[in-house]
C-alpha cells in the first residue's frame, strides 16, 4: 500500500521524496509553489469546504484552472481529488460546526459523480481521479452504479477515493463497505481518504493506497511535543521530525500486518507433502525477516541516537526519544561509529541473512530498509540509494496476489 502523509506544510514537498498528501485549500495561498522532490495528491478539500459553506464555492474551472498550475510548476502531482460531497450525517444535518448542506445522501453522491465526469470532460491532460461517497454499505455499492450508469469503468481506473469510510468510529464497518465495494467492482483499487491507525489492521490490505494527518491532529490536542522541539514550538503539529517518526511507526505496522498474513503461497495446490514443505520454508523466511528487521532497527536507532547526540540533544532527552535506559544511549555513543552510514550497514546485513536469495525475502528487506530510511530522508534530503529503494517499494502496486508482496507498503 502507497501510503501518503498528511500535512499543512506543502513547503516539505521540497524535503522529501516520502509521498505526501496536501490541500489545495493551502496551496491555494501560494504565489511561489515549491518544487517537489518526490510524488504526492491534492486533496480538494471538500470537508472544509462543505462545512464552511455548505456547498463548494470554487467552480471545477477555477479549480482545475489551480490544478494545472500545481501540476505543471510543483511536479510529481499524481492525481487530485474531485470536489467531492462527503455523506456524513454532520455534513449533511449541520451542527459542531458545519452549516449543513440540508441534502440528501443520494444527492451528494450525484453531484460527486457529475463533479468528477465533469472535471474530466473539461481538464482531460489533469490527473482526477473518480471518488466514491455514501453512508451505508449499500449507498457505496449505488455510487458505484452511478459511475457505471454513466460510461465510466471503475476497475480500470488507477486509483478510485473511497470517501467518508475512514472517519467512522466502527473499524469493522469501514472493512465492511471497503470489502462490499470490492466484491461489487472485481480489481478496483482504492484510494482510503483520512485513515485511522487502529482501522489499518481490519483494512490496510484492502486499501492500494491511504493518506492520513493523524499526527498533525493528535499532537496539537495532547500538546505533545518531543524531547528538543519544547525550544522550537509549543507543539509538534506541523513538526516534520515528529511527522516522519509518526510515518515509519505506520509504515512498520502495515508491514507486521502484512507479514502475519501475506507469507503464503497459494494454498490449495500440490501434495500434502509440499504444503509442509511451503510451510516450514515460510517459517525459515519469516524468522530469517524478523531478525533482519530486529537488527535493521538496532542500525537505524543507533544512527538516530547519534545524529541527537550532534544536534545537541541530552543523553535524558535521547533516551527518551528512543525508549531505552540512559546507560544503553551513553553507551551507543561512545562505541565508534561504523563508516559508510546506515546504508552500507543496511547492505552489509542483507548479506548476512542472506535475505536476497529469495525474491520475495528480497522485497520484503527492501520495504523494512525503506521504512528505516524514511525518516533519513527529512534530515538528510534525498540520498539516491535511499529514494531508489523507496520508489521501487512505492512503485510494486499490485499487491493483490497472495504470493509475493509479503510488505506491500511504501
Ligand atoms: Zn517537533
Amino acid at each position: 500500500m502507497r501510503f501518503f502523509l498528511g500535512t499543512h506544510q506543502p513547503h516539505w514537498l521540497r524535503l522529501t521524496t516520502a509521498p505526501l498528501f496536501i490541500s489545495d485549500r493551502r496551496l491555494r495561498e501560494y504565489k511561489t509553489l515549491p518544487t517537489a522532490r518526490g510524488t504526492w495528491a491534492l486533496d480538494s478539500g471538500g470537508f472544509t469546504e462543505l462545512q464552511q459553506y455548505g456547498r463548494w464555492e470554487t467552480s471545477p474551472r477555477e479549480y482545475a484552472d489551480r490544478v494545472r498550475r500545481y501540476r505543471d510548476e510543483i511536479g510529481g502531482l499524481l492525481w487530485a481529488a474531485p470536489q467531492d460531497w462527503m455523506c456524513e450525517s454532520v455534513v449533511i444535518q449541520g451542527g459542531a460546526g458545519f452549516v449543513g448542506t440540508g441534502l440528501s445522501v443520494t444527492e451528494h453522491q450525484k453531484r460527486t459523480v457529475e463533479n468528477g465526469l465533469h472535471l474530466r470532460a473539461i481538464a482531460p491532460d489533469l490527473p482526477f481521479i473518480y471518488v466514491l461517497q455514501g453512508n451505508l454499505t449499500e449507498d457505496y455499492l449505488a455510487c458505484a452504479q452511478m459511475y457505471r450508469e454513466a460510461g465510466a469503468d471503475l476497475a480500470s481506473e488507477a486509483t478510485v477515493g473511497i470517501g467518508s469510510v475512514c472517519r467512522r468510529q466502527g473499524t469493522l464497518e469501514a472493512a465492511e463497505i471497503i470489502t462490499a465495494v470490492r466484491e461489487a467492482v472485481p480489481g478496483i483499487r482504492l484510494h482510503g481518504f483520512g485513515i485511522k491507525t487502529s482501522g489499518l489492521g481490519a483494512y490496510g490490505r484492502q486499501l492500494t493506497s491511504s493518506d492520513s494527518m493523524a499526527w498533525s491532529y493528535d499532537a496539537r490536542r495532547k500538546r505533545f511535543a518531543l524531547p528538543g522541539c519544547e525550544t522550537k514550538h509549543k507543539n509538534c503539529a506541523n513538526c516534520p521530525r515528529f511527522a516522519f517518526r509518526w510515518r515509519e511507526r505506520v509504515l512498520t505496522s502495515l508491514a507486521r500486518h502484512s507479514t502475519r498474513i501475506h507469507l503464503s503461497t497459494s494454498p490449495g495446490k500440490g501434495t500434502q507433502m509440499s504444503r509442509k514443505l511451503d510451510s516450514r520454508a515460510q517459517g525459515r523466511a519469516r524468522l530469517t525477516l524478523s531478525a533482519f528487521r530486529d537488527e535493521a532497527a538496532r542500525l537505524e536507532r543507533d544512527t538516530t541516537i547519534r545524529r541527537e547526540h550532534r544536534a545537541g540533544m541530552s543523553v535524558r532527552q535521547i533516551a527518551d526519544l528512543v525508549a531505552l535506559s540512559p546507560a544503553r544511549v551513553g553507551q551507543v555513543i561512545a562505541e565508534p561509529e561504523p563508516d559508510g552510514g546506515l546504508l552500507k550497514c543496511l547492505r552489509e546485513l542483507r548479506q548476512r541473512w542472506g535475505v536476497d536469495e529469495d525474491p520475495a525475502t528480497s522485497a520484503a528487506a527492501d520495504q523494512i530498509i525503506a521504512h528505516l530510511a524514511a525518516d533519513d530522508l527529512i534530515d538528510h534530503g534525498a540520498d539516491s540509494d535511499v529514494s531508489a529503494i523507496v520508489s521501487a517499494g512505492v512503485q510494486d502496486e499490485e499487491s493483490d496476489s497472495e504470493t509475493l508482496s509479503l510488505f506491500d507498503v511504501a
